[in-house]
């Protein structure tokens, strides 16, 4: 049924578009005539016999102009609907899961987990002491009184120096 409605459409286009362009070229063609003509019938102090050509060219022209700019926006159109939109979704949906899934990275990294000084393994932020070598994992700092991971340089309290 889709692929129907596309051939339809397609059809419909291409109708507009050809016929916006003979439309066009006959126009044109019709009000180059009938100018010419009836210049020419000025100059010479005749009644322009082909003045119709330019009554009809006008119009043929604007309809074309109208159909083939109907024609191409339905293109622009289905252009945007059809391959645009598909395209962001994908981006989106392949976006999301590695969004996430770093989001979820970069929370156990920085904020749940703490690598123990002494032997490197990665133990529970809410840990004291390593789960695998009892190394203390926080001190407390010498400024203000809190416990602070054990490799801070700073307190992260009161920001006093660590290291001294
Ligand atoms: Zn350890
Ligand atoms: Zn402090």
């Amino acid at each position: 049924m889709e692929e129907d409605d596309k051939k339809k459409h397609n059809l419909t286009k291409r109708g507009l578009q050809v016929i916006g362009i003979i439309l066009i070229l006959g126009g044109l063609a019709c009000t180059v005539i009938g100018s010419v003509n009836f210049f020419s019938s000025i100059g010479s102090g005749e009644i322009p016999s082909l003045f119709w050509l330019l009554m009809i060219g006008l119009p043929m022209l604007t309809i074309g102009v109208a159909m083939l700019t109907f024609g191409f926006r339905r293109e622009i159109s289905s252009y945007v609907k059809n391959e645009t939109v598909p395209v962001l979704n994908e981006a989106g949906e392949e976006l999301s899961p590695a969004a996430e899934t770093l989001s979820k990275a970069l929370k156990e990294g920085a904020a749940d987990t703490l690598c123990c000084p002494g032997c490197g393994a990665e133990n529970s932020a809410e840990l004291q002491f390593c789960e695998q070598c009892g190394t203390a994992l926080t001190k407390t700092c010498p400024a203000c009184g809190q416990s602070v991971s054990a490799q801070a340089r700073f307190c992260g309290h009161c920001g006093a120096n660590l290291n001294e």
